[in-house]
């Protein structure tokens, strides 16, 4: 099986377990974990940030930061396909009370006219904007790139408009491999950024929250609150130090393969927007058939995959699926009955 449902699904490298083995760890709930003191500086660093905080997961760090930057009652403007704005369970309504307000993209890029139609006036009688949340590289709208041209546009206006900003950086590594630059010069319009260890990067757990310094204290609070206060969480944390230390600059193959696998379908029936990262969403249309049954025929064919909606089929390039994998998914599409 050739499996390209997510960069989740790799597997820590040799590397990574011997790392894990070796690790000096502590109780982390105390401050004492020195590997995870470690991790969060190097990725502080990396994002140019104050301080870094390391999270269990994505959205418990998307959902603290979204907590820590707003008022119950406050809304959030976020892109309507957005990671936050679909997957995370309407944590924001749970956990910080918020109103979200969708903000429609373009292939998941929003601009500031597109977040300007959507704020309301700050008065006492309407429910209160305080934050932006955007994604970079975007997830379910294909693996997009913010150009940095719009991040700086974006992060003027919410200045103007009194607004945080909170950046989904899940893939932003991704973002910074395919625009030739360093994290920070991504980071730097955003106030606060998440980042993941367990996707390209292949740890196997565990994301990575930056920004101001009394901004991560009142993380730390609500990280607990949530049950995300971990213990000897170094034995994680440094299989993400092997991935920030080594494995970000290989993500360029699996944009390289992305690349292969859409022009491998040049001139088919599948007609994919060119990819600009690691993920390739595949329109389906032309077979007269669903994404779930696509989907279903290539299982057949040992090529996994996952629905990003009803006609278009979403396939993930990573660490554990190289060239060999690409030409089979390449021949399964064609093949496909
Ligand atoms: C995966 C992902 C998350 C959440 O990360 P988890 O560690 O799976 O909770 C958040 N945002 C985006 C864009 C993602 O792709």
């Amino acid at each position: 099986m050739h499996d390209f449902r997510s960069d989740t699904v790799t597997k820590p490298t040799p590397a990574m377990r011997e790392a894990m083995a070796k690790a000096e760890v502590g109780d982390d709930v105390f401050g004492e974990d020195p590997t995870v003191n470690k991790l969060q500086d190097v990725v502080a660093w990396k994002v140019k940030k104050e301080a870094g905080l390391f999270f269990p997961t994505g959205t418990m760090a998307n959902q603290v930061a979204i907590k820590c930057w707003t008022e119950p009652g406050d809304e959030i403007l976020l892109e309507r396909r957005s990671h936050i704005m679909n997957y995370e369970l309407a944590a924001f309504a749970v956990v910080s009370g918020v109103l979200p307000r969708a903000v429609e993209g373009e292939r998941g890029i929003i601009r500031v006219p597109a977040l300007a139609r959507e704020l309301r006036p700050k008065t006492y009688y309407l429910s209160a904007p305080s934050l932006v949340c955007i994604e970079d590289t975007t997830n379910m709208t294909g693996g997009t790139v913010y150009p940095l041209a719009v991040l700086k546009e974006i992060r003027a206006w919410t200045t103007e408009s009194g607004l945080f900003l909170h950046l989904d950086g899940a893939r932003l590594w991704n973002a910074a491999v395919a625009q030739k630059v360093e994290p920070f010069e991504i980071a730097q319009y955003a106030d606060s950024v998440m980042v993941s260890l367990s996707k390209g990067l292949a740890a196997p757990a565990g994301s990575v929250l930056c920004g101001p310094a009394d901004f991560i204290e009142k993380a730390r609070k609500w990280r607990k609150l949530l049950g995300g206060g971990m213990r000897q969480s170094g034995i994680l944390a440094a299989a993400g130090l092997v991935g920030v230390m080594t494995m970000i600059d290989r993500l360029a193959e699996d944009h390289e393969n992305a690349r292969a696998l859409a022009a491998g379908l040049a001139g088919s029936r599948f007609k994919t927007d060119p990819p600009e990262t690691n993920i390739v969403i595949i329109d389906v249309r032309e077979t007269g058939k669903g994404s779930d049954f696509v989907i279903a025929q290539l299982k057949k064919a040992g090529i996994l995959a996952t629905p990003a909606d009803a006609a278009r089929v979403r396939l993930i390039t990573h660490n554990d699926v190289g060239k060999e994998a690409v030409n089979a998914a390449v021949q399964a599409f064609r093949e496909l009955k």
